[in-house]
């Protein structure tokens, strides 16, 4: 997954820096913080809000975080690889990514309709996780 991220960059053209590096692993392994949880977490290794907001811009631009609204009105982020697919549940926030694409076509079809040159997709998908949804009654029923 690194390889592929430092592949990305070099692609993108943006710099490898350590402590953009460490902003793409935070959200890597939490996906669906916001910039200012990601921040919080962050200040422990010495890296500084201002820091971690530019990280987050050039990363997204760069197709390596993908922002998405959720529940609560702000903005959360998730550590991509270019394209993607999220499912984001609405009640616990979880975020996981689903590999299989079957957009191919769709995105042939939306190009021959709208005389677009399409460059890709990022989709992101929401609904209740099966936890989320097992935990009300199961845990009343106890
Ligand atoms: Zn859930
Ligand atoms: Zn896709």
């Amino acid at each position: 997954m690194e390889s592929r991220l430092a592949e990305i960059m070099r692609e993108k053209g943006i710099r490898r820096t350590p402590q953009r590096l460490a902003v793409w692993r935070e959200f890597s392994r939490r996906p669906g913080l916001t910039i200012r949880e990601a921040a919080r977490r962050l200040e422990a290794a010495g890296i500084g809000q201002a820091t971690v907001y530019r990280s987050v811009k050039a990363l997204e631009g760069a197709g390596l975080l993908l922002g998405f609204p959720a529940p609560g009105g702000e903005l959360r982020y998730a550590a991509v690889l270019g394209h993607a697919h999220l499912l984001v549940c609405e009640k616990c926030g979880r975020v996981t990514q689903f590999g299989e694409c079957r957009l191919g076509d769709y995105e042939t079809e939306v190009q021959r309709k709208t005389g677009y040159r399409i460059s890709g997709h990022t989709l992101v998908i929401y609904g209740v996780c099966p936890h989320c949804q097992e935990g009300g009654d199961s845990a009343s029923k106890r």
